[in-house]
């Protein structure tokens, strides 16, 4: 865990982090490690704004045929960081607006949060299982569609 004190030091804060472990729910299991590249600038008082990448690779479960499928996760981070305390002042509802205590900055908690929304929501070992689990579907039903087709 990195704690940061965003009300003091100098700026912009750059940081190449490799993890081991990230501690997100109903995600795969990381292999290797998550490689995190940030950089931190300073807009303004209370203001901030993140950008860089994530880069890992994950061992999790296609939801069609279950069956192990690594899952590369490769995104760019790109987010204004405010204090907490603004959370509820803020009526433009940015979703790209990252919210934590600028005191006790927890970097793992803005990379788990950001990697959570770059992680995908549908895991598929190849491109087309699902599509040709429903091609099979069909077929399965033919003869049904057979019978029909006579009685009618
Ligand atoms: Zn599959």
């Amino acid at each position: 865990m990195k704690i940061l004190n965003l009300n003091e030091g100098s700026f912009p804060i750059e940081m190449n982090l490799n993890l081991n472990s990230i501690d997100i729910p109903d995600i795969g299991t990381l292999k290797d490690t998550l490689d995190v590249e940030l950089k931190i600038s300073k807009l303004s008082l209370n203001l901030f704004k993140c950008d860089g990448y994530i880069y890992a690779k994950f061992i999790d479960t296609c939801q069609n045929c279950l069956r192990d499928t690594e899952v590369l996760v490769d995104g760019s981070v790109d987010i204004t960081i405010k204090d907490i305390k603004e959370l509820h002042l803020d009526s433009s509802e940015q979703d790209q607006t990252h919210y934590q205590d600028l005191e006790y900055f927890n970097i793992d908690n803005l990379i788990e949060e950001e990697l959570a929304l770059i992680y995908p929501d549908i895991v598929k070992c190849d491109r087309s299982c699902l599509e040709k689990e429903d091609a099979l579907m069909d077929e399965k039903n033919l003869p049904f569609k057979k019978i029909r087709d006579l009685i009618d």
